[in-house]
């Protein structure tokens, strides 16, 4: 086996390290800088004392973002951050204003429009971008480690992945009391989106021992502090425990990437609006079946299954379909209101991308138009 282990980011980890902002802003160098964040978290008076704290450098604040963030978002986004010229941008939010800003403070420099890069085959040149701080504030998409940014491009319907080495965010700064106020529904989406980060990248074609030590490491925590955090919003011990568990999955998925669940994601949100975290548990119930078929496979998946408590991959499936319907998430494409024979034949269509290359079973439009069936 031959691996390779980089993240070029630093990552702090603590309560109440979010009021550190001043000495993170320091060590990026900035003088003058955007903050990015969602309305939402604006409204709670979190932003302006991200301001204050910053001792007067962030100029701008940007919440102009919807979820799953949009090309014209990061258009506007970077506008912003050219007309005060920016020399760093802060990421305060969930994986859209994050990947927001990634896109934006990756490219301002640039002079062109994110469209550019996102599907027009442009190369980033690292001398566009400029620094940028990251702070979750849900447990899920650990975009504050990753060079990726998914965005939804509009003009073409089309919800994908950009990677670059200059969208990495120089600091991840997790402050677990930021995911105090998550809303329970959120909550759940986005602590699922943690569980299929461990548990896809442990059986990715690309996983490697440093990233499978710590999808085991998450995945526990998850099936431990999930339903806690879901119950009781203000466990503090609950939240701590699902930030711990996000970034370490994000440090699990750094390198092998994700692979089935997260390919047929895209299309259900897209199409159908489902939440992007519930939108990768709909189907890794039914992957970790069909995956553990495989006798390769299964010595991994079963492995796993073992690390967690659960007798065999059959019971960890279950449990987590359990654990879906516990918190409300859906599970059938009628629940979707997605029922006719077209209906599912575009949704296979749109799930076959280049993640299912890494599942551990190779995935044909049939398996896949088989699994849509099976889930009707
Ligand atoms: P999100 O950022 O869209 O947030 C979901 C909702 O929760 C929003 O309404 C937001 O305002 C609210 N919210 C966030 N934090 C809150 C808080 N502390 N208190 C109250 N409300 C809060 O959701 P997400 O699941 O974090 O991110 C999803 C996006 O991230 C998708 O576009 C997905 O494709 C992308 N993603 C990116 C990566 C990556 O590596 N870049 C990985 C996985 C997913």
């Amino acid at each position: 086996m031959q691996w390779e282990f980089n993240l070029p980011v630093k990552i702090v980890f603590g309560s109440g390290k979010r009021n550190e902002i001043g000495k993170y802003i320091d060590e990026i160098g900035g003088t003058r800088g955007v903050l990015v964040c969602s309305a939402s978290v604006a409204k709670q008076g979190v932003a302006d004392e991200f301001v204050k704290n910053s001792g007067g450098r962030i100029k701008e604040i940007f919440t102009d973002i919807r979820p799953n963030p949009t090309t014209d978002n990061v258009d506007a986004c970077t506008a912003l951050m050219r007309s005060c010229n920016a020399d760093f941008a802060v990421a305060l939010g969930g994986g859209s204003p994050m990947d927001c800003c990634k896109a934006a403070a990756a490219t301002v420099n640039g002079n062109g429009k994110i469209a550019e890069y996102h599907t027009g085959g442009r190369r980033i040149d690292a001398a566009e971008a400029i620094p940028m701080l990251a702070f979750p504030t849900t447990s899920g998409t650990a975009s504050e480690v990753t060079n990726i940014s998914v965005l939804t491009d509009t003009a073409k319907g089309l919800k994908a992945p950009m990677n670059d080495p200059a969208m990495y965010p120089k600091i991840a700064i997790i402050d677990p009391e930021l995911t105090l106020s998550v809303p329970p529904a959120v909550t759940a989406s986005t602590g699922l989106d943690v569980l299929s980060h461990a548990i896809e990248s442990y059986w990715s074609t690309l996983n490697q021992p440093l990233c499978s030590a710590c999808s085991v490491y998450a995945a526990k925590l998850v099936f431990k502090y999930l339903e806690k955090a879901f119950n009781e919003p203000s466990n503090k011990e609950a939240r701590e425990k699902m930030a711990q568990a996000s970034i370490t999955a994000g440090v699990a998925f750094s390198h092998p990437r994700t692979t089935g669940s997260h390919a047929c994601s895209f299309p259900l949100t897209n199409i159908y609006g489902v939440p992007h975290g519930e939108a990768c548990a709909f189907t890794l119930d039914y992957f970790i079946k069909f995956n553990a078929q495989n006798a390769d496979a299964n010595g991994r998946i079963a492995a796993l299954a073992h690390e967690c408590g659960f007798e065999s991959p059959e019971e960890m499936a279950n449990e987590i379909s359990a654990m879906k319907k516990r918190m409300g998430m859906r599970s059938r494409l009628s629940e979707i209101g997605c029922t006719s024979d077209e209906q599912i034949a575009e949704l296979t269509e749109k799930s076959m991308s280049m993640l299912m290359e890494r599942n551990p079973i190779p995935l044909s439009k049939q398996n896949i138009l088989e699994m849509f069936c099976a889930l009707r």
